[in-house]
């Protein structure tokens, strides 16, 4: 069962294959914030599935595919497929990662925090504007984390 039909597949590949994904703040927009026991709901039992609360947590969740991409992410790393994301169980992430040959990139920085993000997306060019839309933060705030990094 997934429950959730239709994935953009693209995106989902840009997601997977962009290693700051994990250090973004999507999970402030989950669905599944205000659902009691979220963290046993999605962790059932080899075989059975979440509660049906938490499968309609994900049909409406606005960051189901960043979820998906996280635990791919994970995956592809730890080898090791557990739990529910994004809707979706392990073995439909096998069949996922499967059928679009997702290949994560190799994360070669430590990415501890907003600075450390910051110093990564400068680096590959970024705009100060753009860094401060990406971390959801102020251009002053990139500034600062900029010249934290650089002392
Ligand atoms: S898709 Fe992920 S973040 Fe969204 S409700 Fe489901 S488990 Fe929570």
């Amino acid at each position: 069962m997934n429950p959730i039909p239709l994935v953009d597949e693209s995106r989902l590949v840009n997601l997977v294959t962009n290693p700051t994904i994990t250090a973004q703040r999507w999970a402030q927009r989950a669905a599944c914030t205000g659902l009691r026991s979220a963290i046993h709901a999605y962790f059932p039992g080899d075989g059975d599935l979440p509660p049906v609360d938490a499968l309609m947590c994900c049909f409406a969740c606005p960051v189901a595919t960043e979820c998906l991409a996280t635990a791919l992410i994970h995956e592809s790393q730890s080898g090791f497929r557990h739990g529910w994301w994004g809707g979706t169980s392990p073995e439909a992430r096998e069949g996922i990662a499967d059928r679009l040959c997702i290949e994560t990139v190799p994360v070669e920085f430590d990415i501890r925090g907003p600075a450390d993000l910051a110093r990564h997306l400068r680096s590959q060019n970024r705009t100060i504007p753009s860094i401060a839309v990406e971390l959801g933060c102020t251009e002053r705030t990139v500034y600062r984390y900029l010249a934290q990094s650089a002392a």
